[in-house]
């Protein structure tokens, strides 16, 4: 769906009026264009706090970015340890000495904030960002490396648990269509750093802020990995895939490298093969809430050697208020929402056709996060998807299987082409971006997921919403 507003205030006329009248002109979001490095381009200042333990994993994952250089602060108290990360990495470093007025931009901007104990040392943050945040160039990318909180000491839990805050409130003020993330990672698992940096720093985190990932420990070893190509070899199904998010889905997988099924109800055929013929995957009719559909996806999956990625993407939309809903309201968003996915998982679970090391991708929504009037059934099933991705964790981890969701915000599609006039003006301007998502943005982030490379990624819901003000 167009945005009529967006294109408007972005045209010559357009921009001088809406300033004049300081309304807020939607940035056009830099996005990954295919055939392009998928990594940062430009200048990276990195920084850490004393004592911290990830620029050895940020300095060895910048070195596989062919058009990146890095920076670092001059006199700033980690400088030697960033400076000995980067000799053993092989990555040049140049030293930066800030100056208001020297005209310097960073396309990002990298805090390893692994070293910080207290709330004291909080400290280390401002004396990184407050001399160089107004640097950060348009569409820019901040991330800030933390430590799990829940597996600190008190004191440094504490400290750490700020660090959500911060950069909160840096996707806020920065603005220009630049983004702020979090990550967060055990103790000795910072080699599975690399494909949350490759993703965050990307053109492909578009409408990714103010979001937090954990890292965890895996067995992914960075050093001859393919990132063209990361899903090479895979193979993907996607439910909901004739159309809107699961389209686009199907598409970026596809061209990450995966064979890709998709599959929706025989009602959406035509346009289902139009999406398989265009990416050369193949299509399979079925109505996930069948009593027979997990045994025809198990089965499809053992016939293509079985399923290393499933997305389940199919869902619906029957908005009422509790008062007024129809039971077959009720029972039909639960049922295809959630009650399918959890049927299906158990059948690939029961006959072996999820592969060893397979990842599971759920599409939750942030109206399972913050509710919304009219959308209890819906909120509901939403809701139940991030209880299934915590619940599941455990379980899948003894094969190597790891689970995540997306929380789409508001997003171009026909479910959102629906919305009353006003209701979707709202949705599109309320976030840090002014403006709403593209499929491809949900995709992108579920290709993060989907990648070999995040093994050490499981557990975690990341909204695509832009920083949407709903439930943040
Ligand atoms: P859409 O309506 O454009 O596409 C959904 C697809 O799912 C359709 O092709 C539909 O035929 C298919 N489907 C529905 N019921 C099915 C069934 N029983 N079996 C198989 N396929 C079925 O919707 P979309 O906007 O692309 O949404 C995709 C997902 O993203 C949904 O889970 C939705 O809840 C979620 N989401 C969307 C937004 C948004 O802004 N568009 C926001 C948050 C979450």
């Amino acid at each position: 769906m167009s945005d009529v507003y967006q294109a408007i205030a972005n045209s010559a006329v357009g921009k001088k009026v809406f300033s004049a009248m300081n309304l807020p002109i939607p940035v056009t979001l830099e996005r990954h264009e295919p055939g392009e490095v998928s990594f940062v381009k430009g200048k990276v200042l990195v920084g850490a706090a004393a004592g911290s333990q990830a620029a050895a994993a940020v300095l060895a994952t910048l070195k596989t970015a062919p058009q990146a250089s890095v920076v670092t602060l001059s006199g700033a108290a980690a400088e030697a340890e960033i400076n000995a990360a980067a000799a053993a990495a092989g990555e040049t470093v140049t030293g930066y000495t800030p100056d208001r007025e020297d005209g310097e931009k960073f396309k990002a901007l990298v805090f390893d904030a692994t070293g910080i104990r207290n709330t004291a040392e909080l400290r280390a943050i401002w004396d990184f960002f407050n001399p160089v945040i107004r640097k950060l160039d348009k569409c820019g990318r901040i991330v800030v490396i933390g430590r799990t909180p829940q597996k600190a000491d008190l004191a440094q839990r504490i400290a750490q648990r700020g660090l959500v805050g911060l950069v909160k409130s840096l996707g806020k003020e920065v603005k220009k269509g630049a983004i702020a993330n979090l990550v967060y990672v055990d103790d000795g698992a910072e080699s599975q750093l690399a494909s949350p940096l490759q993703f965050f720093l990307s053109p492909k985190a578009a409408y990714v802020s103010g979001q937090q990932v954990h890292v965890g420990s895996g067995d992914f070893q960075a050093a001859s990995f393919n990132w063209q190509q990361p899903l090479a070899g895979k193979t993907a199904l996607v439910t909901g895939a004739a159309r809107g998010i699961g389209a686009a889905i199907a598409n970026v997988l596809a061209r990450d490298g995966a064979k890709v099924i998709v599959l929706d109800i025989p009602p959406m055929a035509d346009d289902l093969k139009q999406v398989a013929d265009r990416i050369g995957g193949i299509a399979l009719e079925a109505d996930i809430t069948a009593a027979d559909a997990p045994k025809q996806i198990s089965d499809t999956a053992r016939a293509h050697g079985g399923l290393d990625i499933i997305v389940h993407n199919a869902g619906v939309t029957r908005d009422k208020t509790m008062a007024g809903m129809p039971d077959k309201f009720w029972d039909m968003v639960i049922d295809i929402n959630i009650g399918s996915e959890e049927r299906i998982n158990q059948q690939l679970l029961d006959d072996k056709t999820l592969n060893d090391g397979g990842r599971v991708v759920c599409v939750s929504s942030i109206s399972g996060i913050a509710g919304n009037m009219g959308q209890t059934n819906y909120a509901t099933s939403k809701a139940a998807v991030i209880g299934m991705v915590q619940g599941m964790v455990p379980v899948l981890a003894e094969r190597g299987i790891t689970i995540n969701a997306v929380a789409p915000g508001f997003i171009e599609t026909q479910m959102t082409a629906a919305i009353p006039f006003a209701i979707r003006e709202a949705g599109r301007r309320m976030n840090s971006m002014n403006q709403g998502g593209q499929p491809v943005d949900v995709a992108e982030t579920i290709s993060f997921f989907a990648s070999p490379a995040s093994q050490g990624v499981s557990g975690n819901v990341v909204r695509v919403c832009g920083q949407s003000l709903i439930g943040a």
